[in-house]
């Protein structure tokens, strides 16, 4: 049995997310975990929210609450529709836990220990009415470039200029508007990712099964200009997890906090002593999964994410725990994702444009979306979401070929032989063809799964279900029961075990439809057709079931225009 860690890039706490971040990272993921654990090995699949920084802040304002009640209340909305899609986290934890904090406060420790961390003196930009440093892209004002008057202190939207706040015009704070500001010093801590330039190199050249277009964006940063930079990580907030060095206090740095990038990916290490000490396990219990020291050496550990997050994932948290001198798991595979644009668009949070996960599981459940966008995942480059296409999809993948074949044949077995697998026949050629068929296909479907190819996965399971389809539609039983109500029989107890056989393998796509077949199939049997012959005879003859309702009910031309129209910006 092997042991696999996957981590999905946690999403930020400010509001809920759109499909287009659902199949950038989390749902891809929970596609590999199910999968993972199907095949009966061992899993830990971690994911939590973001929770620091300054959007934070301004949105719980925003909110008229205070900012630990704010995240509090989003990480319940965002918990349960994870739950609602279906993500089969083993835990969903939070990056302001305390148990975050700790481990932050100890990387900081160690990595200062190793001479990586380093003082630096800065000139930032001080509010007087807000009674705090300013982030650059929290100062406003006038474009010295292009005269625009709302352009940001880090950059203007309109010429699109890289600025300082320094350059603006008539600069302003974007939190109050007030123009009481000054320049003030302050002092924060710089991780020398430069001094570790040689070692992570070296470390991205061991990992020669990664996709070019991983390891050529880590290249990049590492050697583009003056190669990687030091990236400062301390923030003058109150938001965060305080600056400490280990347990003990840092001098100088009272009153700051660590920067949201530097705790973030801590957290994928911290849930899982989260998820330790939310069901009552030891710390021996979560560190098998990640010290390398304490059993983590046999673990393969899987990132998910998507292409704006592959920097971070390759080069600032590897340097973190590289740095940090002890025996942490490093990530054995990235798999990153293009986007996913919405109708002739993009989806945009900030316009409310194109379906957001709540909205999604208003309108149908949660594995009609799931099919559709694990199918069409942006892999190999961005893809879109249209409404015709999603209405083709589901009415022809879910209902014609899936649900189609289900309702046919347990219809026509409870009118002719009751709600029992027939018995009687034997297989003959056709039966042996469809057999030797589904099982190179089924073999096929894995190599894609472990290769997390997931369009491909889903093609093969597609045509995994035409095959059924096509048998059922060739062999005829309404027919042969006429003139041969055996051969009819074995037909049909054929057809009544292939929902089983698909039941199992498309469980890590469509998991309540999954459970429906299985539940109708009156069976627990989850077992992987290791061997597709002996897994269509996993329902003996006299096995009662029951015709389940219908599986997908089909998208319809009014629906269609209906959501086309209700998504198209400005969520109510
Ligand atoms: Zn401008």
């Amino acid at each position: 049995m092997a042991r696999i860690l996957i981590t999905s890039a946690i999403p930020y706490i400010n509001g809920i997310k759109h499909l287009g971040n659902l199949i950038g990272s989390q749902l891809p993921a929970d596609l590999y975990a199910r999968y993972q654990r199907g095949r009966g090995n061992e899993v830990m699949f971690l994911c939590a929210t973001d929770e620091h920084g300054t959007p934070a802040e301004l949105a719980a304002a925003k909110a008229g609450k205070p900012v630990a009640e704010y995240c509090a209340d989003m990480y319940a909305v965002q918990a349960d529709i994870a739950k609602r899609f279906g993500l089969s986290f083993d835990h969903f934890g939070r990056s302001s836990s305390e148990q975050n904090k700790r481990l932050t406060q100890h990387f900081a420790g160690k990595l200062d220990d190793a001479g990586l961390i380093r003082e630096v003196s800065e000139k930032q930009v001080y509010s007087n009415a807000d009674g705090r440093f300013l982030p650059d892209r929290y100062i406003e004002g006038t474009c010295p470039n292009c005269g625009y008057e709302r352009a940001r202190g880090d950059q203007c939207e309109n010429c699109t200029k890289q600025l300082d706040p320094t350059d603006l015009i008539n600069p302003r704070s974007a939190i109050s508007g007030s123009t009481d500001l000054e320049v003030r010093e302050t002092k924060h801590l710089y991780l020398r990712q430069s001094a570790m330039k040689d070692q992570l190199d070296a470390w991205i050249d061991s990992k020669t099964d990664w996709p070019i277009l991983t390891t050529s964006i880590a290249k990049k940063w590492l050697h583009d200009g003056d190669g990687l930079q030091d990236r400062g990580i301390t923030r003058d907030l109150d938001w965060g997890v305080p600056v400490k060095k280990g347990e003990q206090d840092w001098p100088g740095m009272e009153g700051k906090v660590f920067y949201v990038w530097f705790d973030a990916p801590i957290e994928y290490i911290a849930c899982a002593k989260e998820w330790a000490d939310a069901n009552g396990k030891s710390d021996a219990d979560w560190e098998r999964w990640w010290r390398t020291d304490k059993g983590a050496e046999d673990v393969r550990y899987v990132q998910f994410m998507g292409k704006d997050n592959v920097p971070f994932h390759t080069l600032s948290f590897p340097a973190t725990i590289l740095g940090s001198g002890e025996p942490w798991k490093m990530v054995d595979h990235l798999k990153s994702f293009n986007y996913l644009n919405y109708d002739g668009g993009q989806f945009s949070t900030s316009q409310g444009r194109g379906v957001f996960m709540d909205q999604a599981l208003e309108i149908l459940p949660a594995d009609y979306w799931r099919w559709w966008l694990l199918s069409h995942a942006p892999e190999s480059s961005d893809s879109e979401f249209t409404w015709e296409n999603f209405q083709q999809s589901v009415n022809k993948d879910l209902a014609d070929v899936l649900g189609n074949f289900v309702s046919r044949i347990t219809k026509f077995c409870r009118s002719k032989f009751g709600e029992t697998v027939p018995e009687g026949g034997a297989l003959g050629a056709r039966e042996q063809t469809l057999i030797e068929d589904l099982t190179k296909r089924i073999r096929a479907y894995e190599g894609h799964m472990e290769a997390m190819e997931v369009r491909k996965s889903a093609q093969e399971l597609r045509a995994i279900w035409v095959a059924g389809n096509e048998y059922l539609q060739a062999a005829a039983p309404w027919s042969t029961f006429k003139e041969d109500p055996d051969q009819a029989a074995v037909q049909v107890r054929l057809g009544l075990n292939l929902i089983r056989l698909y039941a199992v393998l498309s469980a890590p796509f469509i998991p309540d439809t999954s459970a429906k077949m299985l539940s109708a199939m009156n069976t627990l049997d989850t077992r992987w057709p290791d061997d597709v012959s002996a897994a269509l005879d996993a329902l003996p003859a006299g096995h009662s079931f029951t015709v389940p309702d219908v599986l997908f009910t089909k998208v319809t031309d009014e629906q269609r225009e209906d959501w086309q129209s209700r998504f198209s910006g400005t969520r109510a």
